[in-house]
């Protein structure tokens, strides 16, 4: 079997717990309006020209984004970094994109992977059908759970598609007692208003076994990706968040009592 990734991220140390490697899968259903990754949108390979400079001048290179690799190159691949796994309490983190649009490659890697003693995280949106969340959490020691709008219709209208789904799956999730982070994206005038901080907290005092989540500042760098990638960048001018919002963000969701963290 054969799945579609785009990147491969070793001593990764922000994408769950100890030193990771983390696999980047190619395509999502989702098409968030701040998206830092939008070449990762679009299941299949992308090309685009890299600008390279060198002594004031420019050579153009073709590259693509996205290849094919069957679950054994990727177990190899991902074995390679074992020791630092052992070391470090660390392990693979399969982030994307969305991994589970690709679930039955995903099941198999992450299968061989919880065989083998390799911890494994899912950092996710969580849309996708019940069933294959419910079975996918069988060879998945933790969650990275994006959460992002809690009003059905701002979630279409920024992300493309409904959350109702997503937050069935959470809820499952915790009531079945998985290892869950949430993840929330502060996007200046979109989740990070007062009517979803508040709808969020509200939701998130709901779970009984969640209790960590992570802030993940919105920022401009990957304003020029889009240009190169022929997409529309909906953010226009909207800055980066500074570091007195995160830290005012972050006192506020620990009067929750959730343990929070900036950047993952
Ligand atoms: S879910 Fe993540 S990868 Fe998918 S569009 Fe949104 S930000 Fe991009």
């Amino acid at each position: 079997m054969t799945g579609t990734i785009f990147d491969i991220k070793h001593f990764a140390i922000h994408d769950g717990q100890g030193i990771r490697q983390t696999i980047f899968f190619k395509g999502c259903p989702l098409t968030c309006w701040w998206c830092h990754n939008p070449e990762s949108q679009s299941i299949k390979p992308e090309k685009f020209t890299r600008v390279n400079k060198l002594d004031n001048k420019e050579f153009l290179k073709k590259v693509t984004i996205g290849y094919q690799v069957s679950v054994e190159e990727l177990f190899k691949t991902i074995s390679g970094d074992k020791i630092f796994f052992e070391e470090s309490n660390g392990g693979v983190t399969f982030s994307g994109g969305e991994p589970l649009m690709q679930s039955e490659f995903l099941f198999e890697i992450a299968q061989a992977c919880k065989q083998n003693g390799i911890h494994t995280c899912l950092d996710t949106t969580g849309f996708a059908p019940e069933k294959t969340i419910q079975e996918i959490a069988g060879v998945i020691d933790c969650f990275l759970f994006d959460i992002k709008l809690i009003d059905n219709e701002f979630h279409k209208k920024y992300t493309g598609v409904s959350v109702d789904g997503i937050l069935r799956n959470l809820k499952w999730l915790d009531k079945n007692h998985k290892n869950v982070i949430l993840r929330f994206p502060v996007i200046p005038g979109i989740t990070n208003t007062e009517k979803n901080l508040n709808d969020i907290k509200a939701f998130i005092a709901t779970l009984k076994n969640t209790h960590h989540i992570d802030l993940l500042p919105f920022h401009t760098i990957s304003k020029s990706k889009y240009k190169r990638f022929n997409k529309e960048y909906k953010m226009g001018d909207t800055p980066a968040l500074s570091d007195d919002d995160l830290l005012l963000l972050k006192t506020k969701f620990e009067s929750t009592g959730m343990k929070v963290s900036i950047g993952g």
